[in-house]
């Protein structure tokens, strides 16, 4: 749904992962509403596929701005762009590889412009979303300020950026620099990024797991349960490398920390679950980010026994955390 700045740069991001992007640059202006940039160094899009990609919904299916308000709600339906391009100025530019130069289409409403004109961009694409809701006035009166549109983008940028430590990412506000994520190929570079996002003492306290079992994999960074939050910011969980709310999963790990948490406190994890992709349905609810476990009872055991032990593990000697490896050089 194009519901707000952040859930066009969920889509535009995405659409960089398809296109098998290393670097992902997204550059906002206040909070999105003037303007959202984002610009990658993926495969690119061929010269005369561009007008195609804005041009699904085009003018003549939107003669209202009545039909223009229900683009914006009705949600994407595997039609991103053209559903962006309706209640925004968008331009397009992009380059393929082994191609001389690249393209630019813009479509601000009128659809007239769709002639690609030659630009000087590098290898992979760019898309420009200027003006939100200029044309859905209704829509535009329900953003919140700049600082909490942002805030939704920073939040967001920072969970992608933790599902994908092969991307590089980087975000601007009102051109000043939020972050900027190199590709984190090792355990440590990983543990730079999610210590920006988290915070060191996240890492101090917290333990690196490996779980296999029953054709499934958890492996992640579990809070100790010393450290604990009073609110559940601090749980990301991922089923194969997709963010995800779920029920069961919450149920799971409260049930491994409950004998060994305060009662009203909140665990602190970044969880990744691997399984075999027909044995779970990610589109379940993917505005609430709800999955459907084929075989939930068999999911619930795995995590409860994987973080339980994990837990059981480290709760006796790491209280105080000792570098380890000093006294036994
Ligand atoms: P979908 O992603 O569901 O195909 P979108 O509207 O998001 O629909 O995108 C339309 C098409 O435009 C994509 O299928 C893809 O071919 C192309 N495209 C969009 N963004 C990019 C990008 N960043 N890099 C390469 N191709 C892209
Ligand atoms: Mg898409």
């Amino acid at each position: 749904v194009v519901e707000r700045p952040a859930s066009v740069v969920k889509e535009l991001v995405e659409n960089c992962f398809d296109a098998g992007a290393t670097q992902v640059m997204v550059d906002v202006e206040q909070g999105g509403a003037r303007l959202i940039k984002i610009r990658d160094n993926g495969c690119g899009i061929d010269k005369e596929d561009l007008p195609l990609a804005l041009s699904r919904h085009a003018t003549s299916k939107i003669n209202s701005l009545q039909d223009l308000e229900q683009v914006a709600t009705m949600g994407f339906r595997g039609e991103a762009l053209p559903s962006i391009s309706s209640v925004s100025r968008l331009s397009l530019i992009s380059r393929r590889e082994g191609v001389s130069c690249a393209w630019r289409v813009q479509a601000d409403g009128s659809e007239e412009d769709l002639d690609p004109q030659p630009d000087p961009h590098p290898l992979g694409t760019t898309l420009e979303v200027c003006d939100l809701f200029y044309n859905t006035p209704a829509r535009r009166k329900f953003l919140k300020s700049a600082k909490t549109e942002f805030g939704h983008i920073e939040t967001l940028l920072k969970r992608m950026a933790l599902s994908r430590f092969d991307v590089a990412f980087e975000l601007k506000h009102n051109q000043r620099e939020i972050f900027n994520f190199k590709i984190a190929d090792t355990q440590e570079q990983q543990e730079q990024r999610i210590a920006h996002i988290f915070g060191s003492a996240f890492l101090d306290n917290s333990v690196l797991i490996d779980f296999s079992a029953s054709g499934m994999r958890l492996h992640g960074w579990v809070g100790l349960p010393t450290f604990s939050r009073s609110q559940q910011d601090m749980q990301y969980f991922y089923v194969n490398g997709r963010l995800i709310k779920d029920r069961l999963v919450t149920h799971a790990i409260k049930q491994a920390y409950q004998d060994v948490l305060f009662h009203g406190r909140h665990s602190v994890y970044v969880l990744y679950l691997e399984l075999d992709p027909s044995l779970v349905d990610v589109n379940a609810h993917p505005q609430k980010l709800e999955v459907r476990f084929r075989e939930g009872r068999t999911v619930h055991d795995f995590l409860f026994k994987a973080l339980h032990r994990s837990l059981a593990d480290v709760r006796p000697q790491t209280q105080v955390s000792e570098p380890v490896a000093e006294s036994e050089a």
